[in-house]
């Protein structure tokens, strides 16, 4: 009787909103959210401490806390209270999957360099519809696209909000009430709910298939034209592969075709590469150049994929044809802002002074070597060990895996990677999966065969110090 009296002392300690507001901790989180909100937090901490103390009395159960850090408990709750507010919002995380075009993770990252460019070019005006030569007002985004056309060998280019966006946009204003011609191999849905047969019907195209799923021939596009055929869709299937007993005409055979009978070819490129990456395993991915030089009239491909750049659906092709879906009503509504022409501008240039390999993330994470891969674990490795010491809960193992390009792009695709594999003594591989994403930069990572894995290709450099103390947290 005499220990739950003094428990109940407890409730008498505990610290007032004003006090907990006047912390180190709360300060700081003032900074960021405002007085209004940090006391609405400060409440919630004290509350949930005092209902704990309140249990602990009734439970008869000895608390894990005195009088003397009742203010740093409620303190750490207060921070705790903050960081899951926080994961409501939108934030960084540290992508330790792997997977290097994460859909779900924003696809591609963007250099600190295009970041910046970003920044220094389009946060306040500039000049996106303004010549400066005539002082007049000019073509929208005409430098990203004159960029664009000149790495993609087209006559020119043009920029919109996605790649669904891009086709939507093509086949209305050149393929509306009438005739496209699709092979039954590539009607296919790319996720998120891009469906080839569903944008056709979007357009008021009608969508002529042919062929079988997995062969095509030449001659079934051929006897498919008819008037009302306005064009031949060429579709890369991008998340998914037929194998085996294929066949399916290219590009400059289908081009030839389409000239003959003055009908369009356009393809659909999805992920579309503006170098050839066979190098790094990816061989079927088109180069869209290549298309360009073989004959399609249009090619429409996404920013965010191998482009290495920003949402977006990159059209280029004939200057004709461009010009005509720039003309068109739809446009208007699908084109896109300053922001993401200056990161497209500034990827792009990076493919010009033929440094796009080291600088643009997505193509620096796809071709970096093995061993550099197994050295940087190895190093990091080191550090952890530093830092955890000898008797940490949080064992781990260098082991050889495989990471994946993601994004829709090449899945038969798996480069061999290195991998962090992670056990915790007396934490399951679910929770500690969980506090890991849970931590003050979330780290999102994969588990696979009963263990966390962590794969540094997709961790930025400079993440690694904050990816350090978050595992050194976890392992106490
Ligand atoms: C990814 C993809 C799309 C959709 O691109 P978004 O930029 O995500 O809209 C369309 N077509 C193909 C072939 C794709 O691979």
């Amino acid at each position: 009787m005499q220990e739950r009296e003094e428990r109940t002392e407890y409730l008498k300690w505990l610290p007032s909103i004003d006090e907990l507001l006047k912390t180190g901790t709360a300060k700081k989180l003032i900074d960021s959210l405002g007085t209004k909100n940090v006391t609405k937090l400060a409440r919630f901490a004290v509350n949930s401490l005092r209902r704990d103390i309140q249990i602990c009395t009734l439970e008869d159960k000895e608390p894990t806390y005195t009088q003397g850090n009742l203010l740093d408990e409620v303190e750490k709750r207060l921070e705790l209270a903050f960081y899951r507010g926080e994961r409501k919002n939108l934030r960084r995380v540290i992508n330790a999957t792997g997977v290097i075009i994460h859909t779900n993770l924003g696809r591609a990252p963007l250099s600190n360099r295009v970041a910046q460019e970003i920044f220094e070019k389009s946060s306040r005006y500039c000049n996106l519809e303004y010549n400066l030569e005539n002082g007049k007002r000019g073509k929208r985004g005409i430098q990203a696209e004159n960029l664009l056309a000149e790495l993609t060998n087209a006559e020119a280019a043009l920029v919109v909000n996605n790649c669904a966006a891009a086709t939507v946009l093509v086949l209305t204003a050149l393929c509306k009430n009438g005739e496209a011609i699709v092979s039954r191999g590539e009607l296919v849905e790319i996720g998120g709910d891009f469906r080839v047969p569903d944008m056709m019907t979007q357009s008021g195209a009608s969508l002529i298939e042919i062929g079988t799923t997995n062969r095509t021939r030449i001659t079934d596009y051929e006897r498919a034209i008819s008037e009302k055929t306005r064009l031949i869709l060429k579709v890369h299937p991008s998340n998914y592969r037929i194998v085996g007993f294929t066949s399916t005409p290219g590009i400059e055979e289908l081009a030839n075709l389409a000239r003959q009978n003055n009908i369009l070819l356009y393809e659909d490129a999805g992920s579309g590469a503006i170098l050839d990456l066979s190098k790094y395993g990816l061989a079927d991915e088109p180069v869209i150049s290549h298309s360009i030089n073989a004959g399609a009239d249009l090619v429409t491909f996404s920013g965010d994929k191998l482009l290495g750049a920003v949402q977006a659906g990159l059209i280029v092709g004939k200057a004709r044809l461009i010009e005509n879906i720039r003309r068109h009503p739809l446009y208007r509504a699908l084109r896109t802002s300053k922001l993401i022409y200056a990161a497209i501008e500034t990827t792009l240039s990076a493919f010009r002074k033929d440094t796009a390999i080291e600088e643009v993330p997505v193509l620096k994470m796809l071709s970096v070597p093995l061993e550099m891969l197994r050295k940087r674990t190895e190093d990091f490795v080191c550090r952890l060990e530093k830092k955890v010491g000898e008797n940490s809960n949080l064992k781990f193992k260098i082991v050889e895996g495989e990471s994946v390009v993601g994004g829709g792009a090449a899945p038969a695709v798996r480069p061999t990677t290195v991998l962090l594999r992670l056990e915790h003594k007396n934490v399951s591989v679910n929770r500690l999966e969980k506090s890991l994403r849970l931590a003050k930069t979330p780290v999102v990572t994969r588990i696979m065969n009963g263990c966390v894995l962590i794969d540094l290709r997709t961790v930025f450099n400079n993440e690694e110090r904050e990816l350090l103390e978050i595992l050194s947290e976890i392992s106490k």
